[in-house]
């Protein structure tokens, strides 16, 4: 039975499980994809800026009218402007210009004060994320309204919300049947979350990062070394540093994925399954095939679909993008 809400708010999370078909088969494992492109924001990300501004609240950080700052690749800033629009609170969000234009309209059309900046190194006074700490400690000294700077990548209020949401979700929607769980980090919140969730349920449940190139996550875990090798298109997730967030995670071990491997999955999924999803599912659903095959047939494998793909038309539907970065082609373009 459909349920009824007072609000949006508490529309978000409960996702369901989606059987990937193709996956499956092709490793005689069953493999679930978590749609949480199914959220009223139309991410995963909404489970952490509700996580963040809960927090905040409960410490009186942020009270009526307060101003959300937050340096992010979009979907996080789609989060907190939902939950803001619907609390009273006001959003600006700080991104880095390289993101994809439907992200930047998107959180326009929502009322958001949408600041875009050059993309830079986290190791640059002007990396988004320190900028969007900049302006909120500027306009914290010069205003009476409560500020709150979300700071996602440190607040561990993110990878409490998954622990809290995502990762019992999972336990309880599969009954604890499953062998493993795989997916990419940005933040670290959705890994650092489900993976404390699932280890507290059964210790034996595998836990692996799916990395893109570009990322140093994938060699910190083989080899406790930040190093970065190639680069992706996909969006929100790879990390050149540790945050607060990922230390908590507990990883078994980790996948390096490459654009090429990932979009065709994303291709397929969409061809044969109806799956419409943004780039990050391409690496979360390339690692857990990758997952099914180290762990043998017949596991079950838990992954994280986390957009769609209409958040990201302009590269991964747009044929002279994708020629240019030597990535396939759907056929039907
Ligand atoms: N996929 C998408 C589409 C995202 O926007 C993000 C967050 N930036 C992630 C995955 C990564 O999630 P987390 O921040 O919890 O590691």
């Amino acid at each position: 039975m459909s349920k009824i809400y007072n609000n949006v708010i508490n529309a978000i999370g409960n996702t369901p499980l989606i059987k990937l078909q193709t996956a499956s088969e092709l490793t005689n494992c069953t493999i679930y994809g978590k749609a949480e492109f199914l959220n009223p924001g139309g991410s995963i990300k909404d489970r952490a800026a509700l996580a963040i501004i809960s927090e905040a609240e409960k410490k009186n950080m942020l009270k009526d009218k307060g101003i959300i700052i937050e340096g992010t690749a979009g979907n996080t800033g789609i989060g907190l402007t939902l939950i803001g629009k619907a609390k009273g609170y006001k959003t600006i969000i700080v991104m880095p210009e390289t993101q994809t234009p439907e992200k930047i309209d998107t959180l326009k059309s929502m009322g958001a004060d949408v600041r875009l900046v050059a993309a830079k190194p986290y190791k640059d006074p002007n990396n988004f994320v320190k900028l969007s700490r900049k302006i909120a400690e500027e306009m914290s000294a010069n205003t009476n309204q409560s500020v709150l700077w979300a700071n996602q990548f440190d607040n561990n209020a993110n990878y409490l919300g998954h622990y809290n949401t995502t990762g019992q979700e999972i336990w309880s929607q599969t009954k604890g049947d499953l062998d493993g769980f795989v997916c990419s980090s940005g933040t670290g919140g959705t890994i650092a979350g489900v993976s404390k969730a699932l280890k507290e349920k059964n210790n034996k449940i595998k836990i692996y990062l799916s990395d893109p190139k570009g990322s140093a996550l994938h060699n910190f875990i083989k080899n406790k070394e930040l190093i970065v090798e190639g680069s992706s298109i996909t969006e929100g997730i790879g990390s050149s540093r540790i945050t607060s967030n990922f230390k908590e995670a507990l990883i078994d071990d980790s996948f390096s994925i490459d654009d090429n491997e990932a979009m065709n999955i994303l291709y397929d999924l969409m061809s044969k399954e109806g799956l419409y999803l943004g780039t990050s599912s391409g690496i979360n659903v390339a690692g857990a095939i990758r997952l099914a095959k180290e762990l043998g047939e017949g596991k079950t494998i838990v992954t994280v679909l986390c957009d769609k793909s209409d958040r990201y038309h302009s590269k991964i539907f747009n044929k002279k993008f994708l020629l240019e970065k030597k990535l396939p082609i759907p056929p039907w373009l």
